[in-house]
């Protein structure tokens, strides 16, 4: 597939926004989704609705088929070591969550600390509050220098033997910084603290290999990764996941119930408590082999020459200031307008047909950080064109004609 093909896998960039034509620069919220995807979805609720895992009925095992491949095809594109170490859950949010109350919660004890990063989701902040009041442990936060990047010699220094575990964005959704994950989590297992990357911005955009980064831990979104939305990952060493207990009880999850006693299933069923998201595991699937048709390596490169271009686009408008754009960025283009409030320029953008982001981006922290609070956000994918960037530029300059 080349570059200049791949946008009409998307069904949904084939209309216009009032009399323009759409330019979706929206994809770190949630990607497009190609046909693919779309018809794997159609597909299992027209011809193989059934539960799974359960059924001997022929519909029964067509659909755990499908379902129980989707998690071979992410676990060889992310690395994982084998099938079982792909647990599905809703989200990157309910990864993060899981790991917090079932991992964490029973671990961790007052004075304990977790180390973040300044440049975390929400996601990646709130369950470890959470599990931090339940526990008394310590939420320690790594800073972000002026360009957007970690701030590395600092996060060395708070790592320490009271590091009982560690949680760092692979991506920044703000700002689009990557974060070498590889080697930030050698560091903490030097330290003995325990590894979890969030990888809800990158599996749509990186190469990303589970076994190379060696992380316990990395929570996967389906929706960014143009995947259904309400499924993504979460990716656990299988010895780390064999010795953490459950996280939900119900059907699935166990391999024997009686009123004494009950016992639980096998990794990865242990955690898939209930029917799960099935269309949205066999769309995910979908999801991959479209990625893998591509290539990461074509996605990347594609990616690449679109951000160095739109970072040329915004510099040369006057009043226009990037935030955090640092040299490895995954395709985040985050910038102030001088004088407009980033939401009348959203808005002055939707008009022209121009989709962007505009607020915290469930990052207040890091907006705090750069004493915003709140940005532009152009973000990228790969059905993404140097002309969508020429339309943002001239969008921008609109809004400061009428708002500036
Ligand atoms: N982490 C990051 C960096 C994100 O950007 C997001 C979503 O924007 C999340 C976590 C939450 O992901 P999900 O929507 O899959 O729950």
């Amino acid at each position: 597939m080349t570059t200049a093909s791949i946008v009409d896998n998307f069904p949904a960039l084939r209309q216009s926004i009032g009399d323009k034509s759409l330019v979706y620069l929206d994809s770190a919220a949630t990607t497009q989704k190609p046909q693919s995807v779309i018809d794997a979805v159609t597909r299992y609720y027209e011809h193989d609705n059934a539960n799974i895992h359960r059924g001997v009925h022929t519909l029964s095992q067509r659909a755990t088929q499908s379902y129980e491949n989707a998690r071979k095809n992410i676990a060889s594109l992310l690395g994982a070591n084998r099938p079982e170490e792909v647990i599905f859950v809703r989200g990157a949010t309910e990864a993060i969550n899981m790991i917090a109350q079932a991992w964490a919660r029973p671990r961790l004890v007052e004075g304990d600390e977790i180390l973040i990063t300044e440049m975390e989701h929400h996601s990646n902040i709130v369950p470890w509050q959470i599990v931090c009041e339940q526990t008394g442990a310590i939420l320690k936060v790594a800073p972000v220098l002026d360009d957007g990047s970690l701030d590395i010699e600092a996060y060395k220094s708070l790592l320490s033997e009271d590091t009982v575990l560690v949680s760092i964005a692979h991506v920044s959704n703000a700002i689009g910084t990557i974060n070498p994950v590889q080697e930030l989590c050698a560091f903490a297992k030097e330290a003995g603290a325990t590894t979890v990357v969030d990888g809800a911005q990158a599996c749509g955009h990186l190469q990303v290999n589970f076994q190379e980064i060696d992380c316990d831990f990395y929570a996967v979104s389906g929706h960014k990764m143009f995947g259904p939305t309400g499924i993504g990952c979460l990716l656990g060493k299988y010895e780390v996941l064999q010795e953490m207990e459950p996280w939900q009880g119900g059907g699935d999850m166990i391999l024997s119930v009686s009123f004494e006693e009950t016992t639980w299933n096998d990794v990865p069923f242990k955690f898939e408590a209930g029917t799960p998201n099935i269309a949205g595991a066999i769309g995910l699937g979908a999801a991959v082999q479209f990625i893998e048709g591509i290539g990461y390596e074509t996605m990347v490169s594609h990616e690449q020459e679109l951000l160095a271009y739109g970072r040329g686009v915004l510099e040369n408008i006057e009043g226009v200031t990037l935030v955090g754009a640092s040299e490895h960025n995954a395709g985040v283009l985050s910038f102030t307008v001088e004088g407009v409030h980033p939401h009348d320029v959203g808005t002055i953008l939707d008009h022209a047909g121009v989709a962007i982001r505009t607020g915290n981006h469930c990052a207040e922290p890091l907006m705090r950080r750069f004493g915003l609070s709140a940005t532009c956000r152009a973000s990228l994918s790969v059905y993404n064109t140097t002309e969508d960037l020429d339309r943002l530029g001239l969008a921008v300059q609109e809004a400061i004609r009428i708002l500036g």
